[in-house]
């Protein structure tokens, strides 16, 4: 730290990222990346016209992939916000929707980012703790005067609120934003983008992160009420109108252009993370019911730190948080079948080591 840091920011605890090895030689299951590569239409968009035109400004509207997202999701092209990851949007919401007065809650154990940005712009923010099953109830976020964020399905867990869960939490919160972040939706949860017909306070954040295989592109979307776009639109152009790049914009047409790709992908992973599940319970795991792509799991052999260290000198990186009332688990994230078999035998390697 400098001496020119504004007080403000001393105590802040920054986000840290998961792992990012750059010498590849991991089977790498550590930040719920796709293991599968971006379409062949990304690649040709990319390669083609794109590259040229990089001396030039890319859309600050986004105006073509907004209507393609728009068509996708049965909404108006003003419904949708797009952002640089959608920790952009994140950043942005508690920005725009929070203050010194009108505060945030969200579960204590879900994305650790909620909380930095709270931390970031001194927001009060209410930690919701888990029920003893990992579960969120519904009933500790209604009629709390903040705004709330729950993402769905949670993170690290992998469960998912049901619909109707959701629908009373923002019913209950008529006068503040509900935030629903959908990062994980395409593997197997229910989305509730159609609720933005019926609720303007709701705002459901998604990505291309994951579903989409586009982590290292930054690309998220938000759908929303006309007006919470036009406000998160109001800090974007207040900070950066060109949060998103030439390139990642026409690889994100691209993408949405190939959906059925993706959808397929996410059909393999799902069916993956349920065989991953099977194999893990069978050799005495405790794992999870995840709709995402990753699974929370944990042994009574072997402690979360040891099964997280364990497999990284057998070269399986996963995420272990050792956050105390998650120390014993570590996050899998579903990559191919091969991948997955690489981790089981690495694990059981381990567990015949004594642990
Ligand atoms: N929400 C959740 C629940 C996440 O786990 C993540 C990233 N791992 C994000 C949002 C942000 O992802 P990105 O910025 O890559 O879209």
């Amino acid at each position: 730290m400098s001496r020119f840091l504004s007080a403000r920011f001393a105590g802040l605890e920054a986000y840290t990222p998961g792992e990012q090895p750059q010498d590849m030689q991991y089977v790498k299951l550590n930040t719920n990346e796709s293991p599968y590569p971006p379409s062949p239409e990304v690649f040709a968009r990319i390669n083609g016209d794109e590259i040229g035109k990089l001396q030039l400004y890319p859309d600050p509207e986004g105006k073509i992939l907004r209507q393609k997202l728009a068509d996708l999701y049965g909404v108006m092209a003003e419904n949708i916000f797009l952002s640089n990851g959608s920790d952009d949007i994140l950043n942005f919401a508690f920005m725009a929707f929070c203050d010194e007065t009108h505060g945030a809650m969200f579960p204590e154990i879900s994305y650790g980012f909620y909380s930095v940005y709270a931390d970031l712009y001194g927001v009060q923010a209410k930690q919701v703790p888990l029920q003893a099953d990992f579960t969120i109830s519904a009933a500790d976020y209604c009629k709390n005067e903040a705004m709330v964020v729950i993402a769905n399905p949670n993170a690290p867990t992998g469960l998912e609120l049901p619909q109707n869960d959701i629908e009373k939490i923002i019913q209950s919160n008529p006068n503040h934003v509900v935030i629903i972040d959908e990062a994980y939706i395409d593997f197997g949860g229910t989305s509730c983008v159609d609720l933005i017909h019926k609720y303007d306070n709701l705002l459901v954040v998604q990505t291309f992160s994951k579903s989409r295989s586009m982590a290292g592109a930054r690309l998220g979307f938000a759908i929303a009420s006309k007006g919470i776009i036009e406000d998160l639109n109001k800090i974007k152009y207040s900070t950066n109108p060109y949060n998103i790049n030439r390139i990642t914009l026409a690889a994100g047409e691209a993408a949405v252009d190939s959906n059925d790709y993706y959808m397929e992908n996410c059909k393999k992973i799902a069916a993956t993370r349920e065989r991953t599940t099977k194999e893990l319970r069978e050799i005495g795991f405790m794992v999870l019911d995840s709709v995402a792509n990753f699974i929370f799991a944990k042994s009574d052999a072997i402690s979360g730190a040891d099964l997280y260290a364990g497999l990284k000198k057998k070269g399986v990186l996963v995420r272990y948080f050792g956050k105390e009332k998650i120390k014993d688990f570590v996050r899998i994230t579903i990559g191919t079948d091969e991948q997955m078999d690489v981790l089981l035998e690495k694990t059981k390697e381990l567990l015949a080591e004594g642990g």
